[in-house]
């Protein structure tokens, strides 16, 4: 099975996206995590993407297109995955649909995590992450028994660079502008499926695998 997760930044997808891969033996795949990862190493792409990263924008097309043309004519998902933060725009959404054809291969469905721009904003201001574990908090629904710190190993919690509000602000522009529009691109393909993204956790990742059933 292959789905893609689409969502605004904050929806909660990336969380959703790796509990649902677990759930189902699913590669996981998120793009943010691998960009994050390439700019910690400081390679080309890493360098060439940070500075978007900073500012909330999107990393050109053709980096992505690049990386996700990789992994899949590498075999990486090949036992069925599920992207996370990709495709973001419709010349990534049409490559991946020309990339899996030629892989024989197609998307199952599109899960659209659905959550207002209110709750958007006052989720990502809530959130920090472990930068030695990657755990990750939301004040004040999920909070750390010691204010600022990891439960599981003590680190300093750190905040994303990207989760500063004039930031957010401007990736939910993005969003809307650039992302938003593959809303309508699954729809017409008939394979979108809409999950209210509000409730616990655990509410919306049943709700989602009651989606993909
Ligand atoms: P995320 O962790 O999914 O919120 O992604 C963090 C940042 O990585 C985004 O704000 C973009 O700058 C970049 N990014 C991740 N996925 C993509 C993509 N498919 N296309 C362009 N930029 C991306």
């Amino acid at each position: 099975m292959n789905f893609v997760f689409l969502g605004p930044p904050g929806s909660g997808k990336g969380t959703q996206a790796m509990k649902v891969a677990q759930e189902l033996n699913l590669t996981h795949l998120s793009t943010g995590d691998v960009l994050r990862e390439a700019v910690k190493n400081q390679t080309e792409v890493g360098l060439t993407a940070k500075a978007y990263m900073d500012k909330g924008d999107l990393v050109p097309d053709e980096v992505l297109i690049g990386m996700i043309k990789d992994k899949v004519t590498g075999g990486e998902l090949s036992d069925g995955f599920i992207l996370d933060g990709f495709p973001r725009t419709i010349p990534q959404a049409t490559s991946l649909k020309e990339m899996l054809k030629e892989a024989e291969a197609n998307l199952d469905k599109a899960i659209l995590l659905d959550v207002d721009d209110e709750e958007i904003v006052r989720r990502l201001s809530g959130r920090w992450f472990c930068p030695e574990c990657s755990e990750g908090y939301n004040y004040p629904v999920k909070m750390p028994e010691k204010a600022g710190f990891c439960d599981k190993d003590g680190a300093e919690l750190k905040r994303r660079p990207d989760d500063e509000e004039s930031v957010v602000r401007n990736r939910l522009e993005v969003y809307e502008k650039l992302t938003e529009p593959i809303i309508g691109f699954y729809a017409k393909e008939s394979i979108l499926t809409s999950v209210k993204g509000v409730g616990s956790p655990d509410s919306v990742f049943n709700a989602i695998l009651e989606a993909v059933k």
